[in-house]
């Protein structure tokens, strides 16, 4: 009678074990996969029964994206847009009206710190091409006589932008990680997935962290123009996202004077602050990645009020 006591017990002791490690495994079963996209590296990291899924359609998905949005490609949605004349009906994708409505709601509200026709500017500073020199004054004013958002019409009904002047061109190098951070968001979740995904500096969390009793994911935010991996902050985050803009992701030096990729749209140079870099945590990563930006160029007090505006956390270092 003992002995079947004993292994009634061990049999219901076995079950409930094997139950919670198929549990366990379930959840558990992930997949991590990189890709070279948006000029920077991307990791997706699954976890859940579909993980190999979801990640490539992430991939698949944010590719489309990048291609839509990339500035240097000359069959991108972005440089049909750049070279079509002004005062007519530009149609676009419902993508790009997607990302428009948001960033140009941000350019208002940030009194154009954060300005997406900034690209007549950016392309003098062309960060990307290495040749590390400063644009001549001249060209940076005649530049900025093409930069305004307010020359930008969207009408997202009609899914048609209209440029109000020749030489409007619009730069989502501020954006548009972001945007595709959603996307594969979605993606994530409409296969029951967890993970996070990471687009050089814009990182989107996704359900609950299974490695976690708390559920919650832990973000280091890099030091800036330290090495990669070294942290001096941590935060705890929810299914939300963590975008970060810094004077140390795209710069060089000259004449030992730092010249890095924020643009200040009232001087068309690189925005002068006291620190060195601004997070934002938000539900939203197009949010959070234009915030990143405007705050970057705001400063401190009036980056502050506006990250509080749209419900953001911010954070200067
Ligand atoms: P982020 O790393 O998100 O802050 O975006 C920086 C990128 O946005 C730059 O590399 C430019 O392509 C673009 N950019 C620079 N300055 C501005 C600005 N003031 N407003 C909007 N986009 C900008
Ligand atoms: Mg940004």
């Amino acid at each position: 009678m003992k002995k079947i006591k004993y292994i009634t017990i061990t049999i219901f002791v076995f079950m409930l074990a094997l139950g919670y490690i198929l549990k366990y495994a379930g959840t558990h079963n992930s997949y991590k996969s990189t890709q070279f996209l948006f000029d920077t590296t991307c990791t997706v990291t699954v976890y859940g029964k579909n993980s190999k899924k979801a990640a490539e359609e992430v991939f698949s998905e944010i590719e489309k994206i990048h291609k839509l949005t990339s500035y240097y490609s000359p069959d991108s949605e972005i440089s049909k847009i750049n070279s079509s004349p002004s005062n007519q009906e530009i149609e676009i994708s419902s993508h790009m009206s997607d990302i428009l409505s948001v960033a140009l709601e941000i350019c208002k509200s940030s009194d154009g710190a954060f300005d997406i026709t900034i690209a007549p500017v950016s392309e003098l500073w062309d960060f990307k091409s290495g040749k590390n020199s400063i644009p001549d004054s001249e060209k940076i004013e005649n530049a900025l006589k093409n930069v305004g958002y307010n020359m930008l019409e969207l009408n997202t009904e009609k899914s048609v932008i209209i440029k109000k002047r020749d030489g409007l061109k619009l730069d989502l190098g501020g954006a548009a990680k972001g945007y595709a951070c959603d996307i594969a968001a979605k993606i994530l979740e409409k296969h029951g997935c967890c993970g996070i995904i990471d687009l050089g500096g814009n990182v989107s969390c996704v359900g609950k962290n299974p490695n976690s009793s708390s559920g919650k994911w832990k973000i280091g935010l890099q030091i800036p123009f330290k090495p990669s991996g070294e942290y001096d902050k941590t935060l705890e985050v929810n299914s939300e996202s963590v975008v970060t803009s810094g004077a140390y992701q795209r710069y060089f030096y000259n004449d030992n004077t730092l010249y890095h990729h924020i643009i200040n749209p009232l001087s068309g140079l690189p925005t002068s602050q006291s620190f060195n870099a601004v997070t934002i945590k938000a539900d939203s990563s197009l949010l959070a990645d234009c915030l990143s930006t405007a705050c970057f160029v705001l400063g401190e007090e009036k980056g502050t009020e506006l990250a509080k505006k749209f419900g953001a956390e911010i954070y200067y270092y």
